[in-house]
């Protein structure tokens, strides 16, 4: 079975770029504050997803591993 993701976008530092809207099609959403939101903050585990939060420009997508809570990204240090 593969793994489970929860995804989180800090809304504190998300500027609004659109990128990960853009990158990973159906996962994000932006509100009409131009925010991102997780379509599925609890989603298989997707390479898409993945490249958005690796690309996104103030690092504000954190992904975990749903149960465990490990980190997939940012990783650990
Ligand atoms: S790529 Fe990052 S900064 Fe841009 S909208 Fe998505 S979460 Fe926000």
């Amino acid at each position: 079975m593969g793994d489970r993701w929860q995804v989180e976008v800090d809304r504190s530092i998300c500027i609004g770029s659109a990128q990960c809207v853009h990158r990973a099609q159906g996962a994000f959403r932006l509100d009409s504050g131009m925010q991102s939101h997780p379509v599925e903050p609890e989603t298989d585990a997707n390479e898409k997803v993945l490249e958005a939060a690796e690309n996104c420009p103030v690092e504000a997508i954190m992904i975990t591993l749903l149960g465990s809570g490990e980190p997939v990204f940012p990783p650990e240090e």
